[in-house]
């Protein structure tokens, strides 16, 4: 996970063909977590390599602390995926 890449080729595999896609994207810090299922981001479609937008890693960082810090509400929760194993 890079935040940026610099001169529009991926860091990995040199590729410079690149599409703005939604993924999944979790915010750890310190054990606490924020899950973001539709992050922004460029992927290399060479490589497959993720590339998040630098804004929105700061607008996540800066909702990460409103909620664990000022006590803001999330927009929602979710769970973590389930197996059963039976
Ligand atoms: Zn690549």
């Amino acid at each position: 996970m890079t935040n940026a890449r610099e001169n529009e080729r991926c860091y990995y595999c040199g590729g410079q063909e690149f599409e703005e896609r939604r993924v999944k994207y979790i915010y750890t810090r310190e054990g606490k977590h924020l899950f973001v299922p539709d992050m922004p981001a460029d992927v290399c479609l060479t490589c497959g390599m993720v590339y998040y937008h630098g804004p929105a890693l700061l607008r996540v960082e800066e909702r990460f602390r409103a909620i664990y810090q000022s006590g803001e509400e999330p927009d929602r929760y979710t769970t973590m995926p389930v197996m059963d194993y039976a």
